[in-house]
């Protein structure tokens, strides 16, 4: 009999975690929601049930990181996929962000990751796991947006991190891929587009299919780069953005 897959999202209780979420549950794939929102976690566990487990934790509380693993794999045994998707995003002017703020942004964004992806991938090669491994970078970190300046710096390290995690764990059986969503109709963005039509008309203006990205199709993405398929790809930063990164 093959094991059951078990997967960790965070920030998977709203917009594209959710969707990402409902993608694994959907082929059978045990998913933890990992985030802060208690109300959040509960929603996502009476709309998907049984394979849906959740674990409350505020990420960028780097010390609880250990621990948090540790629980989870006492419980479920083992972790084959982390989808490190929490984030967020700070949008001032450049002379106004603060070092806390900056600090804050790339605890959360970045610091988080690795840590988070440090104590999975040691349960991964203790128990001899062919994991897989999913950062959601931004398109953001390929363009210069303006009054997004730490959260820009936090997805560019994201996909570099991708890169060298990828050359030191591929060999070890364990894929490191990365998804650089461009816009896509959630929270997050409807925060960073909803007041600024300058800005929102210039996003869809460059992308060729003309309009915002659905959360699943970032579910979609990421359901291929945990499974099977995608067994020989890694190290690869995957836009997944209507065009808008070869838009004119
Ligand atoms: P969202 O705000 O709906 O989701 C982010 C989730 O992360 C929330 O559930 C939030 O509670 C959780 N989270 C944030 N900080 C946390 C912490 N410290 N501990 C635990 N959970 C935490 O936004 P979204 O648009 O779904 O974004 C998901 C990811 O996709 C983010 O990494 C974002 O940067 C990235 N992204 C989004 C877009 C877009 O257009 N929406 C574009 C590019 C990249």
């Amino acid at each position: 009999m093959t094991k059951e897959k078990i997967a960790i999202v965070t920030g998977g209780g709203s917009g594209i975690g959710l969707a990402i979420v409902e993608k694994f549950i959907a082929t059978g794939i045990r998913t933890i929601v990992v985030g802060r929102d208690e109300q959040k976690l509960k929603a996502a566990k009476e709309k998907f049930g049984t394979l849906c487990e959740t674990s409350s934790c505020d990420l960028s509380n780097l010390a609880t990181i250990p621990a948090l693993v540790n629980e989870l794999v006492q419980k479920h045994g083992h972790i084959d996929i982390l989808v490190n998707n929490a984030g967020i995003n700070l949008k001032k002017e450049f002379t106004d962000v603060t070092d806390e703020d900056f600090q804050r942004i790339l605890q959360t964004n970045l610091t988080a990751v690795f840590a988070l992806s440090r104590e999975v991938v040691k349960c991964m090669l203790e128990k001899g796991i062919k994991g897989s491994i999913i950062n959601i970078s931004s398109m953001a970190s390929q363009y210069g947006i303006p009054k997004v300046i730490a959260y820009t710096a936090s997805k560019a390290a994201i996909e570099g991190m991708t890169k060298a995690m990828a050359t030191e764990l591929s060999p070890k059986g364990i894929r490191i891929n990365c998804i650089a969503p461009g816009f896509i109709a959630t929270d997050m963005s409807a925060k960073a587009l909803n007041n600024d039509p300058e800005r929102k008309a210039k996003a869809l203006g460059r992308t060729p299919m003309g309009y915002l990205g659905d959360p699943a199709d970032i579910g979609d993405a990421a359901l291929f780069l945990a499974s099977d398929a995608a067994k020989y790809i890694t190290g690869v930063v995957l836009p997944v953005d209507g065009g808008n990164s070869i838009g004119f």
